[in-house]
């Protein structure tokens, strides 16, 4: 039992290591300054570039012991247009995504090359929202499909344990628009009637928002991304927990802010677990 133990422990050590480093997330190196002792050069060796430190692992695995994360009141509802937001959306996934495709109830659908419908595991207990779709995404048809965007946003769902295929994945916003612009804000209000179905329909223990549009569109504010993220938060009556962090695109211009979507993952998984866990 505690060999298998060692085991798993030291996998999952492997893999939260690999994680760090493909996230650009840098683990904690003891410095020594000015002219070293035999005895600091023997401690800088056993500070292995490549295996784990304990300290890493006690930093990165989540724990029971660890005080739950900070929780949010669900914030304040922005003004809502009833007439736009008067998108009638079916109640089954299979008339869901169909009108979905052909959907042209905003005038995204002037510009888009195909409607960006989710992906993943319909049963999951984990919705992963991200902001629209980019113009690689609107031309392939699916959600991060190429690198290094593709390989950074696999990393954190391994760090999390996670795969593609285990999670849901979707879009606030379905359709590209052209010309670098983020869609406005009547669109996305238009738009949110599918997202709000996707939940109802999938049910999720735990929502990662990523971006700012995501975040907004799930949360229903005009809040920023900044002002909102490294908390938890409620998604309307239903209460399912959602925590809004950056996009990895945005990762990909700030990798400095690697450690903060680190952070935030580790907060809403500590959460799931003790919720999973309070529940069994
Ligand atoms: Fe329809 Fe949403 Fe696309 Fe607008 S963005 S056309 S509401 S699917």
């Amino acid at each position: 039992m505690n060999e298998l133990m060692s085991v798993e422990t030291q996998e999952y050590i492997d893999r939260l290591a690999h994680c760090l480093e493909v996230m650009g997330v840098q683990r904690w190196v003891r410095r020594s300054i000015g002219v070293e002792s035999p005895h600091q050069e023997q401690e800088k060796a056993s500070l292995s570039p490549v295996a784990p430190t304990a300290s890493v692992a006690a930093s990165a695995l989540p724990s029971a012991a660890v005080a739950l994360p900070h929780v949010v009141t669900p914030e304040p509802a922005r003004e809502i247009n009833d007439s736009l937001t008067a998108l009638t959306v079916p109640a089954a996934w299979p008339e869901l995504q169909q009108q979905l495709r052909t959907c042209q109830a905003c005038p995204l659908c002037q510009d888009r090359q195909q409607v960006l419908v989710g992906e993943g595991d319909l049963q999951s207990t984990w919705l992963f929202i991200t902001d629209y779709p980019d113009a690689d995404e609107d031309a392939q048809g699916q959600i991060f499909p190429v690198p290094p965007l593709r390989a950074l946003f696999e990393a954190i769902l391994h760090s999390m344990g996670l795969k593609r295929t285990t999670i849901y994945l979707t879009m606030a916003v379905k359709c590209h628009p052209l010309k670098s612009r983020s869609p406005s804000v009547k669109e996305q209000q238009i738009c949110r009637a599918y997202l709000a179905r996707e939940i109802e329909l999938i049910q999720p223990k735990m929502i990662i928002a990523l971006g700012s549009v995501a975040t907004q569109q799930v949360l229903n504010t005009q809040q920023e991304l900044k002002t909102l993220r490294g908390q938890l938060h409620f998604y309307e009556k239903q209460n399912i927990p959602i925590m809004p962090t950056f996009h990895p695109h945005y990762l990909l211009h700030r990798p400095i802010e690697k450690r903060k979507v680190w952070q935030d993952l580790q907060q809403a998984y500590r959460y799931y677990q003790q919720s999973k866990n309070g529940n069994e």
